[in-house]
């Protein structure tokens, strides 16, 4: 579908997968004006199709798209959008094996022919479609994760709360710089003071402690306000743990994590689901997290996210919408 200033959104249609026709002088390909979302369909043993908290992801397209001055998209059209996507292409949704799924991209820029810094009068918004399995090679196997003390990805002010594409640009470098050292993954700190944990490059970071709490960073504004994370602070919840949300200093983790106190850490998020850490790394030192196994209530609490997400555990929090 396209957006201009003068008719609002018109023209949505299912069209084949193929390139798109874009004037070299796209105010996005200049100026990064673009934001997307990140969702699943599941293929249910029965058949059916289903996706996870869709209307988690419409809305924050919508606050992404305040930030970045895009137009929004009525909820009703963006859930209308992914389900038309899904009906169409519903023999690629694989069969419920493993971690397979349909992984589905909802994005939208600036696609007006327009050199200027000024928000465009013409925005298109796609999404596409493509089967997936498990995020990591390795599986479930814990993460290596570097702690860059260079490098933030968000500032305060910023862009970080938003699902924009240029927060991952200015990820790549740390990336880079985290599998130099060794790592699978590199890990963000606060951009004032380089000393709170703010996320993954595309996961949110938990901490479960020996006295059942499930710690994780609250909302600061830079980082991504993922639908995982509130999922599974919800399911934490329902097994007995306390949820903590709040500043998690990287020196009182690596204390806690020493001390035994810090039993289990996982980063979780659309595409790698729940996958535990192993092992931080950083300028200072390393430190491993238990016996740098995989934690066995990280494990239970995915066992139940993919559950729900399979149709294996009743949906009792009412999250899935059905596709097809
Ligand atoms: N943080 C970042 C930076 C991400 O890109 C993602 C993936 N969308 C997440 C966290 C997790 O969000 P969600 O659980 O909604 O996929």
């Amino acid at each position: 579908a396209r957006w201009t200033v003068e008719e609002g959104w018109t023209g949505a249609e299912l069209v084949p997968f193929g390139p798109l026709q874009l004037s070299p002088a796209a105010a996005v390909l200049h100026y990064g004006q673009e934001i997307f979302e990140g969702m699943k369909a599941f293929r249910h043993a029965d058949g059916s199709v289903w996706t996870f908290r869709p209307e988690q992801n419409a809305r924050r397209m919508m606050r992404s798209a305040r930030r970045l001055a895009l137009p929004e998209l009525p909820e009703r059209d963006f859930l209308e959008s992914v389900r038309a996507l899904v009906a169409a292409d519903e023999p690629w949704v694989p069969q419920p094996e493993g971690e397979t799924s349909l992984y589905l991209r909802p994005f939208m820029f600036a696609s007006e022919e327009f050199l200027g810094v000024r928000a465009s009068h013409t925005v298109d918004y796609y999404v596409i479609a493509s089967p997936a399995g498990a995020y990591f090679p390795r599986g479930v196997q814990p993460l290596v994760v570097w702690v860059t003390d260079t490098y933030a990805r968000a500032g305060a002010g910023g862009t970080g709360a938003a699902k924009c594409g240029g927060n991952y640009a200015s990820s790549l470098l740390a990336k880079n710089e985290a599998v130099s050292h060794g790592a699978d993954e590199v890990m963000f700190l606060d951009s004032e003071t380089h000393t709170a944990i703010d996320e993954l490059s595309g996961m949110n970071v938990f901490a479960i402690t020996r006295d059942d709490r499930i710690l994780t960073p609250r909302l600061s504004g830079s980082i991504l306000e993922g639908v995982t994370r509130e999922s599974v602070l919800r399911i934490a919840q329902d097994r007995g743990l306390q949820p903590v949300e709040t500043t998690l200093l990287m020196s009182e983790v690596a204390h806690q994590i020493s001390a035994g106190e810090i039993t289990e850490m996982f980063a979780c998020g659309t595409a790698a689901v729940i996958t535990p850490i192993g092992e931080f790394r950083s300028q200072d030192g390393t430190w491993t997290i238990g016996d740098g196994s995989s934690g066995q209530t990280t494990l239970a609490l995915r066992e139940e996210l993919t559950g729900i997400q399979y149709g294996r555990v009743p949906d009792r929090h009412g999250w899935l919408t059905r596709l097809v």
